[in-house]
């Protein structure tokens, strides 16, 4: 009997292919691969491995052709959305630029063989990249210096956090708040809270801005700490951000910027000159690393001078030409990475940097603004946009006028999907009600973006006409509305049902 290797179900009138298990293509005795003969005495196995670790029973092994296993794995990799097949507008935690040819240099020999336990004087040529990538996001900040070890952004936060700690206490006295904006990412407070910070929330002001005056209500000598996002999540920029420094350098507090918005800077103002003391950066958002492809991350931590002594053990520094690790720093809060970060997420930022140089950087930044406000201007007539007139690198829409439809932000979400585009990020910012967070990235071209655009408009009219179609979407995708909370906690692996 012929063994189709997918089921054909269809939902509503389209046709869906449900891959099934590679268990169930499996034909007894069948081989994808057949060595030649061995032209080598053949050892029993028992001789070569320890009794202790044979098996005692056979694999389970799947037998299928060789052309079979390339197609099971081809049409699995398929039924993933990427960032390589469809367009991707995840605000805030978007898929950015990430040249594929920075991905083959950290992957050369050179790099993917080092060992971490091997001596400085065969590292001399990693610890150069480390230390060199050290003072360009320095001077792109307008920082003094950097430690690469945060293997993320919230891990930046927290050790930010501890350094604002170290900071008060070395000058005596025990600072025990950080204040925090109500527009903030939630790693914000929760990194904080773990470094035993209490935190103050201030709201945000009808712009959708810092509101200076309930800023000044909040500052006292009890903050350790202000933190910020700039631009804001909601794809603003702080403009009294200059205002905000001196309110919170009065008391001797530390202005700590959350960088994973950095893609609207680039190139065109620093940190630095803003009077932030700490910031983290997301080279898995911002440089050249896909965001959520589930490997490893980086969040440099960059400080100004008075806060080096604080930064974690150990520093990378040069003398007479070669470097060194140096680990007696006093006031350093210790280490916080075992070795010295996620070292090939690194070498792609570097990569990346040295190939676009200061004037690509530059125009990174302005196409991110420039494609982030045709796009909010295309659906501005169709969608309420509550705060901005214009936006930095992405904008918050909402959807909260349709509730009177029956429509929820994620039904319009779901319905994307059916339009072949990944959805924005929704329900965050806390602060915009039923929020659709838009963030098209500096890559998009104009014909991506119309057509995005398009998509979104089809579905607000579908909204209005013919909402049924939106409470069962996506009807195209192989599978459709899951029950998100079941999908996570009761994974359906489809396993023992193969084993019957
Ligand atoms: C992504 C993000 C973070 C957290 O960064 P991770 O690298 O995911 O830990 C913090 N703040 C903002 C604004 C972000 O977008």
């Amino acid at each position: 009997m012929a063994i189709r290797p997918y089921e054909i179900q269809w939902q509503g009138n389209c046709q869906i292919m449900l891959e099934k298990l590679i268990f169930e293509k499996s034909s007894p005795g069948r081989m994808a691969y057949s060595l030649p003969e061995c032209d080598v005495s053949v050892k029993p196995i028992e001789e070569l491995i320890p009794e202790r670790f044979l098996r005692t029973e056979t694999a389970e092994l799947p037998e299928v052709a060789e052309i079979d296993v390339v197609r099971h794995f081809t049409r699995l990799s398929q039924l993933n959305y990427s960032v390589d097949t469809n367009f991707y507008p995840l605000g805030s935690c978007t898929m950015k630029y990430n040249p594929k040819v920075n991905e083959d240099v950290s992957g050369y020999d050179g790099f993917a063989n080092l060992h971490p336990y091997q001596n400085q004087e065969q590292c001399q040529g990693i610890l150069h990249i480390l230390y060199e990538f050290e003072k360009i996001v320095a001077e792109i900040c307008g920082m003094d210096t950097f430690t690469l070890q945060p293997a993320a952004g919230a891990h930046g936060e927290f050790i930010g956090m501890l350094i604002s700690r170290a900071y008060h206490l070395k000058k005596g006295r025990k600072r025990i708040k950080i204040i925090i904006p109500d527009s903030a990412h939630g790693t914000n407070p929760a990194s904080a809270a773990m470094c035993g910070f209490n935190i103050v929330e201030v709201k945000s002001n009808k712009q959708g801005l810092i509101d200076i005056e309930e800023l000044k209500r909040n500052i006292d000598n009890d903050v350790a700490a202000l933190m910020l996002t700039n631009p804001n999540t909601l794809g603003l920029f702080e403009k009294d951000i200059l205002k905000i420094a001196e309110i919170v350098h009065d008391v001797d507090a530390l202005l700590y910027l959350d960088g994973a918005n950095m893609d609207a800077l680039l190139g065109i103002a620093r940190p630095g000159d803003m009077g932030i003391d700490i910031l983290h950066l997301n080279l898995h958002k911002t440089f050249s690393t896909p965001h959520g492809g589930g490997g490893p991350g980086a969040g440099p931590l960059g400080v100004v001078k008075k806060l080096a002594p604080f930064l974690p053990a150990p520093r990378i520094v040069k003398k007479h030409g070669s470097y060194k690790w140096q680990c007696d720093l006093p006031d350093s809060i210790g280490r916080v990475k075992p070795f010295y970060g996620n070292i090939g997420v690194i070498i792609r930022a570097y990569a990346y940097l040295l190939s676009i140089g200061s004037e690509g950087l530059r125009r990174i930044g302005e196409s991110a603004l420039i494609n982030a406000n045709y796009l909010r201007k295309k659906i501005s007539d169709y969608v309420e946009i509550p705060y901005g007139k214009k936006c930095m690198h992405e904008f918050v829409a909402s959807t909260r006028k349709l509730k009177t439809n029956g429509i929820t932000t994620l039904d319009i979400a779901k319905r994307l999907l059916d339009y072949g585009f990944h959805s924005p990020t929704i329900y965050f910012p806390l602060i915009v009600e039923d929020a659709l967070m838009i963030e098209p990235t500096e890559t998009e071209t104009k014909e991506t973006l119309d057509e995005f655009a398009e998509a979104i408009i089809k579905i607000l009219e579908e909204a209005k006409n013919n909402p049924e179609i939106l409470k069962n979407a996506p009807h195209t995708t192989p599978v459709s509305r899951l029950d998100e909370v079941q999908a996570a906690r009761k994974p359906n692996l489809r396993w023992q049902k193969a084993r019957g």
